[in-house]
């Protein structure tokens, strides 16, 4: 159900309220909660909305998930520059009249356009360059030194011709060396040598590529765009219970243990620590507190029920 709205995400811009929207249907009816009654959300969101090997469900968060599809929207505007979608939009709102144009913004364009420049930082803050030519790279704010920019490395005040710099600038015509002095200051050894051992992919002849710092291979993966996104966001993950999604089982009881890896079954003592009750006494043997681990396996009702079903010996707890 949380992917019906990708259709209209991977072309529009979604307000953030519509957004929020969007989450609290999907938790709604994650946890059964309707407009009459409420239900216990046992999880909280930031932590349903992780990748399930990070202790999630999988389940995209709205804002996150429309960030994602829209910088894909912005790779693909620059990867397929020769397709007619493409040829299009760059036409229309990239001409040098609407450039030059007092104030660009304000100028009437489609919803498209305007999500594709909405979100096209998030997409130039996801991408580096391998240098081919030169003359696609800002010299001082793209990333083309390993995944950092210029500007990440050095620190200090810019002539407005330096800051409009094209890398290309910086090549030498005949070789691969470099014209330090095209700057107005000397950069220090240390980033000479950094920029010394980036290799020209066609000595300097050929495009310079786009590359997605967030995948293996470079190229561009919503899925890893929604996850560095949202991994952004989060505090430390710690999930050890990666192994719930590898065993063949109905889907309620995976649901189950996953409550359990998140201690948040609604045992008493959970419902206690969360100020539901006061009492946190296990009923069945008033002799313990009750949590999910006593109830489930230390608890003398627990044991019972264990020794009757036979369990071999060697299949052992996982931790829960
Ligand atoms: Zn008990």
């Amino acid at each position: 159900m949380s992917t019906i709205p990708n259709y209209v995400m991977q072309a529009a811009a979604l307000p953030t309220h519509l957004c929020d929207k969007l989450d609290k249907i999907n938790r709604d009816f994650l946890w059964g909660s309707t407009s009459e009654k409420r239900r216990l959300h046992l999880v909280g969101w930031s932590k349903i909305i992780r990748l399930k090997e990070e202790g999630g469900l999988g389940i995209q968060a709205a804002k996150f998930k429309n960030l994602a599809l829209l910088a894909k929207l912005n790779w693909r505007l620059n990867q397929e520059k020769e397709s007619l979608w493409a040829k299009v939009i760059l036409k229309k709102y990239c001409s040098t009249d609407r450039m030059r144009a007092k104030d660009p913004d304000k100028l009437p364009c489609s919803p498209n356009w305007r999500a594709i420049k909405a979100r096209f930082q998030t997409f130039a803050d996801g991408i580096c360059w391998g240098v081919g030519n030169g003359e696609r790279i800002n010299l001082w704010s793209d990333s083309w030194i390993r995944g950092c920019s210029l500007r990440e490395l050095i620190e200090g005040p810019l002539t407005q011709r330096e800051i409009d710099m094209k890398l290309s600038e910086l090549f030498l015509d005949s070789e691969q060396g470099w014209k330090w002095e095209a700057l107005s200051f000397e950069l220090p050894v240390s980033i000479k040598d950094r920029i010394k051992a980036i290799p020209r992919q066609l000595v300097g002849r050929g495009e310079d590529v786009i590359m997605w710092k967030r995948s293996k291979d470079g190229e561009f993966t919503t899925n890893s765009a929604y996850a560095w996104l949202n991994g952004s966001q989060q505090e430390e993950v710690n999930f050890q219970g990666q192994w719930i999604w590898k065993i063949d089982i109905l889907p309620k009881i995976i649901n189950f243990l996953w409550l359990c890896m998140h201690n948040s079954l609604p045992v008493r003592s959970v419902l206690a620590m969360r100020g539901m009750t006061r009492e946190s006494c296990c009923l069945l043997c008033n002799n313990s507190s009750e949590t999910i681990s006593h109830l489930l396996k230390v608890c003398v009702a627990a044991k019972d029920f264990w020794f009757k079903l036979k369990i071999p010996h060697e299949m052992k707890w996982h931790g829960v």
